[in-house]
């Protein structure tokens, strides 16, 4: 694979915390990206916001403006993860969907095909910039953009199972799934609109567990032990 595009839970970045960042979290997942960098696939980077905030986190305040604070939340991660890469060696650039001053660029493809291509680690933050949309829709249309070869869907759980692993112990994991069938069964790997989209574009996804050892770069070398 030549280009890659890594999907990354804001929770995930948490730890055991659930909430905020987690350093050592953040590093082991940085050592592991540079592993893949130096071995010569492009990786861009799209995290979620569910560690400070997402759109139904309150029913009080306009739907509209709840989404902004979650886009923020996205731009608050990549800011963070794109510091501890660097701090590991790796060169990175942060782009938004919206003008953020001084603190990130904003996206057009050929900017950032342009980075991946001189290796370095290219992240979206803010989402598609617009509300009602999520970090799962993000992660789609850009790989499509950037033409990723292959969506990496790094989740909390190690696979798509037929029901909720951590509420049915004889939940089953599949190796293999179309993408059909997880709209069908409505499976949850990502939302509607994101899944739809990757069928669409015929983008292939590969989900595993970010919490298994060495996991994105087993993934990368063949030793998959989750579904595709
Ligand atoms: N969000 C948005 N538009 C986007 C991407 C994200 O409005 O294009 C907001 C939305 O409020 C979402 C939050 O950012 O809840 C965090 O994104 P994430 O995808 O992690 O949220 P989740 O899917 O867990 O709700």
């Amino acid at each position: 694979m030549k280009r890659v595009l890594l999907k990354l839970s804001g929770e995930a970045l948490a730890g055991e915390k659930h909430t905020g960042f987690d350093e050592a979290t953040c590093l082991q997942v940085a050592e592991q990206v540079k592993q893949v960098c130096d071995s010569g696939v492009q990786v861009a980077i799209v995290i979620g916001g569910g560690n400070f905030w997402r759109g139904r986190t309150s029913n009080n305040i306009d739907r509209t403006k709840s989404d902004q604070i979650g886009m923020l939340a996205t731009v608050m991660n990549c800011i963070y993860v794109s510091e501890i890469f660097r701090s590991v060696g790796m060169k990175t650039k942060v782009f938004t969907p919206f003008t953020m001053g001084p603190m990130a660029e904003m996206f057009t493809k050929d900017a950032a095909v342009e980075c991946l291509e001189k290796g370095v680690v290219t992240f979206f933050a803010g989402g598609t910039g617009h509300p009602y949309f999520s970090t799962d829709t993000t992660t789609t249309l850009r790989a499509v953009e950037i033409e990723a070869d292959v969506i990496l869907l790094a989740k909390a759980v190690d696979g798509v199972y037929d029901s909720d692993p951590k509420v049915n112990p004889e939940a089953k994991k599949y190796d293999e799934i179309p993408i059909q069938q997880v709209i069908d069964q409505k499976l949850g790997v990502m939302d509607l609109t994101a899944s739809i989209m990757c069928m669409e574009n015929k983008m292939p996804m590969m989900v595993f567990g970010l919490n298994e050892e060495n996991s994105i770069v087993n993934t990368l070398k063949g030793k998959f032990s989750g579904t595709k």
